[in-house]
Protein backbone atom coordinates (compact mmCIF):
# COMPACT_ATOMS: atom_id res chain seq x y z
CA UNK A 1 0.00 0.00 0.00
CA UNK A 2 1.33 3.32 -1.12
CA UNK A 3 2.95 5.78 2.53
CA UNK A 4 2.19 8.10 3.96
CA UNK A 5 -1.11 7.64 4.10
CA UNK A 6 -4.06 8.39 5.92
CA UNK A 7 -6.73 5.50 6.96
CA UNK A 8 -9.87 6.93 7.12
CA UNK A 9 -12.52 4.57 9.66
CA UNK A 10 -15.83 5.72 7.87
CA UNK A 11 -17.83 3.49 10.53
CA UNK A 12 -15.96 5.00 13.12
CA UNK A 13 -16.99 8.55 12.28
CA UNK A 14 -20.35 7.94 11.73
CA UNK A 15 -20.96 6.37 14.69
CA UNK A 16 -19.44 9.48 16.62
CA UNK A 17 -21.67 11.50 14.56
CA UNK A 18 -24.46 9.02 15.49
CA UNK A 19 -23.90 9.55 19.37
CA UNK A 20 -23.33 13.07 19.62
CA UNK A 21 -26.25 14.19 17.40
CA UNK A 22 -28.64 11.52 19.41
CA UNK A 23 -27.21 12.79 22.89
CA UNK A 24 -27.74 16.83 21.75
CA UNK A 25 -31.52 15.73 20.41
CA UNK A 26 -32.45 15.29 24.08
CA UNK A 27 -31.64 18.53 24.70
CA UNK A 28 -32.91 19.67 21.63
CA UNK A 29 -30.04 20.38 19.47
CA UNK A 30 -29.13 19.73 16.16
CA UNK A 31 -25.82 19.28 14.84
CA UNK A 32 -23.81 20.61 11.92
CA UNK A 33 -21.22 18.32 10.74
CA UNK A 34 -18.29 20.77 10.28
CA UNK A 35 -15.76 19.37 7.36
CA UNK A 36 -13.36 21.82 7.05
CA UNK A 37 -10.46 19.82 8.70
CA UNK A 38 -10.90 17.08 5.91
CA UNK A 39 -11.11 19.45 3.33
CA UNK A 40 -14.65 18.75 2.33
CA UNK A 41 -14.08 15.32 2.10
CA UNK A 42 -17.09 13.98 0.69
CA UNK A 43 -17.15 10.35 1.64
CA UNK A 44 -16.48 12.08 5.06
CA UNK A 45 -19.35 14.39 5.10
CA UNK A 46 -22.00 11.40 3.71
CA UNK A 47 -20.44 9.61 6.97
CA UNK A 48 -21.66 12.73 8.99
CA UNK A 49 -25.05 12.72 7.27
CA UNK A 50 -25.54 8.91 7.76
CA UNK A 51 -25.24 9.65 11.29
CA UNK A 52 -28.18 12.29 11.42
CA UNK A 53 -26.44 15.96 10.77
CA UNK A 54 -28.72 18.27 9.93
CA UNK A 55 -26.41 19.50 7.65
CA UNK A 56 -22.40 20.38 6.72
CA UNK A 57 -20.68 23.09 7.45
CA UNK A 58 -17.47 24.60 5.81
CA UNK A 59 -14.86 27.44 5.85
CA UNK A 60 -13.60 27.15 2.42
CA UNK A 61 -15.64 27.67 -0.70
CA UNK A 62 -13.47 25.51 -2.43
CA UNK A 63 -14.75 22.58 0.06
CA UNK A 64 -18.11 23.24 -1.10
CA UNK A 65 -17.45 22.58 -4.31
CA UNK A 66 -15.68 19.55 -4.08
CA UNK A 67 -18.59 18.09 -1.96
CA UNK A 68 -21.53 19.50 -4.71
CA UNK A 69 -19.20 18.03 -7.54
CA UNK A 70 -19.03 14.60 -5.86
CA UNK A 71 -23.30 14.45 -5.74
CA UNK A 72 -23.64 15.49 -2.17
CA UNK A 73 -26.72 17.82 -1.80
CA UNK A 74 -27.68 18.20 1.41
CA UNK A 75 -27.76 22.19 3.18
CA UNK A 76 -24.18 23.56 3.46
CA UNK A 77 -23.42 26.27 5.53
CA UNK A 78 -20.31 28.29 5.10
CA UNK A 79 -18.76 29.57 8.98
CA UNK A 80 -16.66 31.82 7.51
CA UNK A 81 -17.27 35.38 6.80
CA UNK A 82 -17.59 35.77 2.86
CA UNK A 83 -14.54 37.13 1.38
CA UNK A 84 -16.34 40.08 -1.65
CA UNK A 85 -14.93 38.49 -4.14
CA UNK A 86 -16.79 35.19 -3.44
CA UNK A 87 -20.38 36.45 -2.79
CA UNK A 88 -21.59 35.00 -6.55
CA UNK A 89 -19.86 31.37 -5.40
CA UNK A 90 -21.37 31.27 -2.17
CA UNK A 91 -24.82 32.01 -2.83
CA UNK A 92 -24.21 29.08 -5.61
CA UNK A 93 -23.16 26.13 -3.60
CA UNK A 94 -24.28 27.14 0.00
CA UNK A 95 -27.76 27.04 1.58
CA UNK A 96 -26.95 29.85 3.90
CA UNK A 97 -23.88 31.57 5.04
CA UNK A 98 -22.61 33.49 8.50
CA UNK A 99 -22.12 37.01 8.45
CA UNK A 100 -20.76 39.94 10.57
CA UNK A 101 -19.95 42.87 7.41
CA UNK A 102 -23.20 44.90 5.87
CA UNK A 103 -21.18 45.17 2.83
CA UNK A 104 -20.63 42.18 2.13
CA UNK A 105 -24.32 41.15 3.09
CA UNK A 106 -25.41 43.58 0.59
CA UNK A 107 -23.20 41.84 -2.16
CA UNK A 108 -24.81 38.48 -1.06
CA UNK A 109 -28.24 40.25 -1.44
CA UNK A 110 -27.24 41.31 -5.38
CA UNK A 111 -25.50 37.57 -6.28
CA UNK A 112 -28.95 36.27 -4.94
CA UNK A 113 -30.71 38.36 -6.83
CA UNK A 114 -28.74 38.10 -9.85
CA UNK A 115 -28.98 33.85 -9.61
CA UNK A 116 -32.97 34.50 -8.74
CA UNK A 117 -32.41 32.29 -5.29
CA UNK A 118 -33.03 33.02 -1.73
CA UNK A 119 -29.94 32.93 0.78
CA UNK A 120 -30.10 32.25 4.32
CA UNK A 121 -28.14 34.71 6.48
CA UNK A 122 -27.06 33.73 9.47
CA UNK A 123 -25.50 36.34 12.23
CA UNK A 124 -21.90 35.86 13.44
CA UNK A 125 -22.23 37.40 16.75
CA UNK A 126 -19.26 38.28 19.45
CA UNK A 127 -19.74 36.64 22.50
CA UNK A 128 -15.83 37.05 23.84
CA UNK A 129 -13.43 34.77 21.08
CA UNK A 130 -12.52 38.28 19.85
CA UNK A 131 -12.66 36.66 16.36
CA UNK A 132 -15.45 37.40 13.64
CA UNK A 133 -18.70 38.42 15.11
CA UNK A 134 -20.73 42.00 15.39
CA UNK A 135 -20.80 43.45 19.00
CA UNK A 136 -24.02 41.99 20.68
CA UNK A 137 -25.68 45.95 21.15
CA UNK A 138 -25.82 45.82 16.98
CA UNK A 139 -27.67 42.18 16.21
CA UNK A 140 -31.05 44.06 16.40
CA UNK A 141 -30.11 47.05 14.06
CA UNK A 142 -27.98 45.01 11.65
CA UNK A 143 -31.06 42.30 11.61
CA UNK A 144 -33.17 45.36 10.87
CA UNK A 145 -30.78 45.80 8.06
CA UNK A 146 -30.75 42.47 6.73
CA UNK A 147 -34.93 42.35 7.10
CA UNK A 148 -34.55 45.15 4.02
CA UNK A 149 -32.46 43.03 1.98
CA UNK A 150 -33.80 41.65 -0.94
CA UNK A 151 -32.79 37.94 -2.14
CA UNK A 152 -32.06 37.20 1.66
CA UNK A 153 -33.17 35.77 4.40
CA UNK A 154 -31.88 36.19 8.03
CA UNK A 155 -32.05 33.15 9.45
CA UNK A 156 -30.87 33.12 12.69
CA UNK A 157 -26.99 33.64 14.95
CA UNK A 158 -24.18 32.33 15.61
CA UNK A 159 -21.58 32.20 18.16
CA UNK A 160 -18.36 31.41 18.42
CA UNK A 161 -15.93 30.02 21.22
CA UNK A 162 -12.68 28.60 21.54
CA UNK A 163 -11.45 29.29 18.45
CA UNK A 164 -9.41 32.27 18.27
CA UNK A 165 -9.45 33.03 22.33
CA UNK A 166 -9.54 30.02 24.22
CA UNK A 167 -12.99 30.69 26.49
CA UNK A 168 -15.10 27.76 26.83
CA UNK A 169 -18.14 29.60 27.46
CA UNK A 170 -20.27 29.15 30.39
CA UNK A 171 -24.06 29.69 31.02
CA UNK A 172 -23.94 33.00 31.65
CA UNK A 173 -22.56 33.75 28.40
CA UNK A 174 -25.48 31.13 26.85
CA UNK A 175 -27.75 32.56 28.37
CA UNK A 176 -26.78 36.22 26.82
CA UNK A 177 -26.59 35.20 23.43
CA UNK A 178 -29.47 33.39 23.79
CA UNK A 179 -31.35 36.10 24.82
CA UNK A 180 -30.29 37.95 21.46
CA UNK A 181 -32.77 35.72 19.68
CA UNK A 182 -35.16 37.54 21.71
CA UNK A 183 -34.08 40.58 21.38
CA UNK A 184 -34.16 40.37 17.54
CA UNK A 185 -37.88 39.26 17.73
CA UNK A 186 -38.86 42.08 19.72
CA UNK A 187 -37.41 44.49 17.74
CA UNK A 188 -37.99 43.12 14.50
CA UNK A 189 -40.72 40.96 14.69
CA UNK A 190 -38.75 38.37 13.15
CA UNK A 191 -38.30 34.70 14.79
CA UNK A 192 -34.22 33.31 14.24
CA UNK A 193 -35.08 29.98 13.46
CA UNK A 194 -31.15 29.12 14.06
CA UNK A 195 -29.27 29.77 17.22
CA UNK A 196 -26.08 28.33 16.73
CA UNK A 197 -24.23 27.96 19.68
CA UNK A 198 -20.52 27.30 18.51
CA UNK A 199 -18.28 23.85 18.17
CA UNK A 200 -17.03 21.18 20.18
CA UNK A 201 -16.26 23.56 22.72
CA UNK A 202 -19.72 23.75 23.65
CA UNK A 203 -20.57 20.25 23.91
CA UNK A 204 -19.70 20.40 28.17
CA UNK A 205 -22.12 23.24 28.32
CA UNK A 206 -24.64 21.66 25.66
CA UNK A 207 -24.31 18.09 27.28
CA UNK A 208 -24.51 19.65 31.10
CA UNK A 209 -27.90 19.76 33.07
CA UNK A 210 -29.68 23.22 33.06
CA UNK A 211 -31.76 25.26 30.16
CA UNK A 212 -30.36 25.68 26.89
CA UNK A 213 -32.59 28.69 26.11
CA UNK A 214 -32.97 28.92 22.14
CA UNK A 215 -29.95 27.47 21.64
CA UNK A 216 -30.56 24.97 18.90
CA UNK A 217 -27.65 24.07 17.18
CA UNK A 218 -24.26 23.14 17.72
CA UNK A 219 -21.66 23.01 14.58
CA UNK A 220 -18.83 20.09 15.29
CA UNK A 221 -15.77 19.24 13.69
CA UNK A 222 -13.25 17.97 16.15
CA UNK A 223 -15.73 16.13 18.38
CA UNK A 224 -16.84 14.03 15.19
CA UNK A 225 -13.74 13.60 13.81
CA UNK A 226 -11.63 12.71 16.55
CA UNK A 227 -13.62 12.39 19.94
CA UNK A 228 -12.23 15.41 21.38
CA UNK A 229 -12.88 18.05 23.54
CA UNK A 230 -11.11 20.91 21.94
CA UNK A 231 -10.71 23.00 25.27
CA UNK A 232 -9.30 19.94 27.72
CA UNK A 233 -7.40 17.65 24.95
CA UNK A 234 -9.54 15.21 26.57
CA UNK A 235 -11.11 12.23 25.13
CA UNK A 236 -15.04 12.26 24.90
CA UNK A 237 -17.14 9.09 26.74
CA UNK A 238 -18.10 6.94 24.55
CA UNK A 239 -16.61 8.16 21.14
CA UNK A 240 -13.89 6.60 18.51
CA UNK A 241 -10.76 8.38 18.82
CA UNK A 242 -9.17 6.38 16.30
CA UNK A 243 -10.94 7.14 13.05
CA UNK A 244 -7.91 8.79 11.32
CA UNK A 245 -4.40 7.04 11.28
CA UNK A 246 -1.60 8.52 9.96
CA UNK A 247 0.62 5.71 8.35
CA UNK A 248 4.90 6.35 7.77
CA UNK A 249 7.25 4.15 6.08
CA UNK A 250 10.37 3.61 6.96
CA UNK A 251 13.28 4.72 4.57
CA UNK A 252 16.25 3.97 6.47
CA UNK A 253 17.49 2.55 10.11
CA UNK A 254 20.76 3.13 11.11
CA UNK A 255 22.63 3.50 14.91
CA UNK A 256 24.02 7.01 14.67
CA UNK A 257 25.92 8.37 17.75
CA UNK A 258 23.50 10.88 19.69
CA UNK A 259 24.47 14.38 19.13
CA UNK A 260 27.66 15.06 21.46
CA UNK A 261 26.50 17.05 24.97
CA UNK A 262 30.20 18.39 24.41
CA UNK A 263 31.48 19.31 21.10
CA UNK A 264 34.60 17.20 20.81
CA UNK A 265 36.90 18.77 18.58
CA UNK A 266 39.26 15.43 18.21
CA UNK A 267 37.66 13.47 15.43
CA UNK A 268 39.00 10.25 16.74
CA UNK A 269 37.70 11.16 20.52
CA UNK A 270 34.21 11.81 18.58
CA UNK A 271 33.99 8.66 16.95
CA UNK A 272 34.76 6.72 20.07
CA UNK A 273 31.83 8.98 22.11
CA UNK A 274 29.59 7.32 19.32
CA UNK A 275 30.39 4.12 18.89
CA UNK A 276 30.92 3.80 22.65
CA UNK A 277 28.23 1.04 24.40
CA UNK A 278 24.78 -0.41 23.96
CA UNK A 279 23.85 3.20 24.49
CA UNK A 280 23.75 3.88 20.70
CA UNK A 281 19.95 4.27 19.70
CA UNK A 282 18.55 2.89 16.37
CA UNK A 283 17.36 5.67 14.66
CA UNK A 284 14.68 5.31 12.02
CA UNK A 285 14.55 7.68 9.18
CA UNK A 286 10.41 8.09 7.74
CA UNK A 287 9.63 9.60 4.27
CA UNK A 288 7.19 12.20 5.76
CA UNK A 289 8.05 15.82 6.66
CA UNK A 290 6.43 19.07 7.61
CA UNK A 291 5.32 19.33 3.98
CA UNK A 292 2.53 16.17 4.81
CA UNK A 293 1.23 17.25 8.95
CA UNK A 294 1.63 18.58 11.93
CA UNK A 295 4.33 15.99 12.96
CA UNK A 296 4.34 17.41 16.59
CA UNK A 297 1.09 16.26 17.03
CA UNK A 298 1.39 12.85 16.00
CA UNK A 299 1.13 10.45 18.96
CA UNK A 300 4.19 7.45 18.70
CA UNK A 301 4.13 4.18 19.87
CA UNK A 302 5.46 3.83 22.99
CA UNK A 303 8.77 2.45 22.15
CA UNK A 304 9.55 5.24 19.27
CA UNK A 305 10.46 8.76 20.51
CA UNK A 306 10.37 11.72 17.61
CA UNK A 307 13.67 13.14 17.61
CA UNK A 308 12.49 15.57 14.65
CA UNK A 309 11.63 16.47 11.30
CA UNK A 310 12.27 18.50 8.25
CA UNK A 311 10.32 19.37 5.17
CA UNK A 312 10.24 15.86 3.72
CA UNK A 313 12.05 13.39 6.42
CA UNK A 314 11.18 12.78 9.91
CA UNK A 315 13.74 11.13 12.86
CA UNK A 316 12.45 8.86 15.21
CA UNK A 317 14.33 6.79 17.93
CA UNK A 318 13.46 3.21 18.67
CA UNK A 319 13.86 1.07 21.70
CA UNK A 320 13.96 -3.04 20.85
CA UNK A 321 13.33 -4.21 17.48
CA UNK A 322 15.27 -2.02 15.36
CA UNK A 323 12.63 -1.25 12.25
CA UNK A 324 13.52 -1.75 8.79
CA UNK A 325 13.01 0.26 5.55
CA UNK A 326 9.81 -0.44 4.40
CA UNK A 327 8.35 -1.14 8.00
CA UNK A 328 5.43 1.19 8.64
CA UNK A 329 4.02 2.86 11.82
CA UNK A 330 0.38 4.28 12.49
CA UNK A 331 0.31 7.51 14.59
CA UNK A 332 -3.11 8.84 15.83
CA UNK A 333 -3.62 13.02 14.92
CA UNK A 334 -4.56 15.73 16.51
CA UNK A 335 -6.59 18.32 14.73
CA UNK A 336 -3.73 20.32 13.17
CA UNK A 337 -2.10 17.25 12.45
CA UNK A 338 -5.20 15.87 10.65
CA UNK A 339 -6.01 19.11 9.12
CA UNK A 340 -2.74 19.52 7.52
CA UNK A 341 -2.18 15.74 6.40
CA UNK A 342 -5.49 16.04 4.78
CA UNK A 343 -4.52 18.98 3.10
CA UNK A 344 -1.24 17.48 1.86
CA UNK A 345 -1.10 16.65 -2.12
CA UNK A 346 1.61 13.39 -1.23
CA UNK A 347 -0.63 12.40 1.95
CA UNK A 348 -3.20 8.79 0.15
CA UNK A 349 -6.56 8.66 1.79
CA UNK A 350 -7.79 5.15 2.67
CA UNK A 351 -10.95 4.38 3.31
CA UNK A 352 -11.73 1.09 5.75
CA UNK A 353 -14.43 0.63 7.55
CA UNK A 354 -13.03 -2.22 10.39
CA UNK A 355 -16.27 -2.49 12.71
CA UNK A 356 -18.42 -3.23 9.67
CA UNK A 357 -15.85 -5.20 8.27
CA UNK A 358 -15.55 -7.40 11.54
CA UNK A 359 -19.65 -7.77 11.36
CA UNK A 360 -19.99 -6.14 14.06
CA UNK A 361 -24.25 -6.44 13.52
CA UNK A 362 -24.98 -4.79 16.98
CA UNK A 363 -23.77 -1.43 15.86
CA UNK A 364 -24.60 -2.10 12.06
CA UNK A 365 -25.39 1.24 10.45
CA UNK A 366 -28.83 1.50 8.56
CA UNK A 367 -27.50 1.83 5.35
CA UNK A 368 -24.30 -0.64 4.18
CA UNK A 369 -21.05 1.39 4.90
CA UNK A 370 -19.17 -0.18 1.59
CA UNK A 371 -21.80 1.76 -0.38
CA UNK A 372 -19.46 4.56 1.22
CA UNK A 373 -16.26 3.81 0.36
C1 LIG B 1 -14.11 25.28 12.76
C2 LIG B 1 -15.39 25.87 13.17
C3 LIG B 1 -16.33 25.09 13.88
C4 LIG B 1 -16.05 23.68 14.31
O1 LIG B 1 -15.13 23.65 15.35
P1 LIG B 1 -14.74 22.27 16.09
O2 LIG B 1 -13.97 22.71 17.26
O3 LIG B 1 -13.94 21.48 15.13
O4 LIG B 1 -16.02 21.61 16.45
C5 LIG B 1 -17.53 25.68 14.20
N1 LIG B 1 -17.80 26.96 13.85
C6 LIG B 1 -16.93 27.73 13.18
C7 LIG B 1 -17.30 29.13 12.82
C8 LIG B 1 -15.70 27.21 12.82
O5 LIG B 1 -14.84 27.99 12.14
Amino acid sequence: MTAPRIEIDLFKIRQNTRLLVDRLAARGIAVAGVTKAVCGDPAIARAMLGGGVSGLADARISNVKRMRDAGVTAPITMIRSAMPSETGDIVRYCSASYHTDAGVMAQISAAALRQGRVHDIILMVEMGDMRDGIMPKDVADTAALIGEMPGVALRGIGANFACFGSIAPDATTMAVFSGLADDIETACGFYPQTVSGGGSANLTWALAAGTKGRVNELRLGEAILLGLDPVSGDPITGLHNDAFTLVAEVIETISKPRPAPLHLVDPVLMALHGMSDGDVPSRSVFAIGMQDTDIGGLTFPSRLTLIGATSDHMVVEASGKAMRAGDEIRCPMNYTALMRAMNAGDVERVYVSQTAANGNSAARPDRPVLSLV
